[in-house]
């Protein structure tokens, strides 16, 4: 097995796209973006994403692009400080970092791109997979066939909806959405995440790198006929829930008013049974993820890397793909079941709640 199709050049993408080719593999990753951006919402490497970089020789690399951020301040309606938490960094967790998701995937892109082929600006039409590969069609490139196709392309994959079903039976609505957009100036602080709280509302700014991060993240059930691309929806949504908060909130939704370039999703867990089916597996994201507050960067880094190793440690594809997610499940599934008291911390449902969590925030180390 030689010829691996990568779709996704996001981070599990770009990492499994740097080992493959290390293990002496030919990936190709096709990426739907016309090319890599900078900034975005900024993400975790931790744990078990840390060696995984380093064996890459990316750790000074990271830290350059690393966000300043040594706390996170809690607030009240008038700005006013309620308590203030270190993050890792500012424990002395060097190795752990936060960039911006882009710069992260922009430098796992460059680690890889010497190495393996990007087709940007295009995307898997369809896949036909037959004993020992799969014929796969794309929207602008000519058909080719591969030994394995690898659908590394996030929460809405395509490789998943095309070669299991439809995404509906696969995502699971955990009761939050978030949004967030870039303000197009520095924070106050620099180096201060704050964070303002009304039941089942959490409004905060991120000094991010340069341009701050607004976030939103708000309960709610599902909405039906939810269209994560619909951009005039979400606006809305995220308007109405918002309205007639205190601190910077009407500040931030003239912000959102005014931006075209925000993203907005339901925050969900993938649940899929079995990550691969033949010659089509699924990484990052796309297999298992919780999509906000699961540590989805880091995992995307660390199943790749298994991933890699697995299809180079065994002779037999399927032998391969049962290994890595045997392996990479037991991460994953922790993280699925912590994401309901992580919600209950950063985004408490009553009044009372958000007491209980200041206090707390106020007494714990
Ligand atoms: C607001 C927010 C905050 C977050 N904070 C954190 C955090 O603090 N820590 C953390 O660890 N994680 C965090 N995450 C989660 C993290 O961003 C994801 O888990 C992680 O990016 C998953 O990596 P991935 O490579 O699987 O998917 P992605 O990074 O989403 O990459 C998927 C790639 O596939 C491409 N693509 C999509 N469809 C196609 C297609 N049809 N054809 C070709 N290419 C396609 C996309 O353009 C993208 O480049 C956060 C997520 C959000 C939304």
């Amino acid at each position: 097995m030689t010829d691996v199709l990568i779709s996704g050049a996001g981070i599990a993408g770009s990492t499994l796209a740097y080992w493959l080719a290390r293990n002496g593999l030919r990936p190709t990753v096709v990426e739907r973006a016309q090319g890599m951006r900078s900034s975005g919402n900024p993400v975790d490497v931790r744990g078990p994403a840390v060696p995984v970089v380093e064996a890459m020789g990316l750790a000074d690399r990271l830290r350059e692009a690393a966000t300043a951020t040594t706390s996170i301040g809690l607030v009240d309606a008038d700005g006013r400080p309620i308590a203030r938490m270190r993050t890792p960094a500012a424990r002395g967790r060097r190795s752990e970092v936060e960039v911006p998701r882009s710069d992260l995937a922009a430098i796992l892109y460059k680690a890889a791109s010497s190495d393996a082929e990007f087709l940007f600006d295009d995307t898997i039409t369809s896949l036909r997979p037959d004993g020992d590969g799969v014929e796969v069609e794309f929207d602008r490139a000519a058909p080719r066939r591969f030994d394995l196709v690898v659908g590394a392309d996030g929460l809405h994959s395509t490789v998943r909806r095309l070669a299991f079903g439809a995404e509906a039976a696969y995502l699971h609505h955990l009761g939050l959405y978030v949004a967030t957009l870039a303000l197009g100036r520095p924070a106050e602080r620099g180096d201060e995440v704050v964070l303002f709280n009304a039941p089942g509302r959490l409004a905060s700014i991120h000094p991010a790198r340069g341009s701050a991060l607004a976030a939103f993240i708000f309960r709610g059930p599902p909405i039906a006929d939810f269209d994560y691309r619909d951009t005039a929806r979400h606006r809305q949504i995220a308007l109405e829930a918002y309205a007639g908060l205190g601190w910077q909130v009407p500040a931030l939704l003239d912000a959102l008013r005014t931006t075209d370039d925000f993203y907005f999703d339901a925050v969900s867990a993938v649940r899929v049974p079995s990550w691969s089916r033949g010659r089509i597996t699924l990484v990052g994201d796309a297999a298992s993820c919780v999509s906000l507050l699961g540590d989805g960067s880091s995992l995307a880094i660390a199943g790749a890397r298994t991933l890699a190793d697995a299809l180079a440690g065994h002779h037999d594809v399927a032998d391969a793909l049962r290994d890595y997610e045997r392996r990479h499940r037991k991460l994953v599934a922790p993280k699925q079941r912590n994401v309901r008291m992580a919600a209950g911390f950063l985004v408490p449902k009553t009044r009372l709640g958000v007491g209980t969590r200041n206090l707390a925030a106020r007494v714990l180390p």
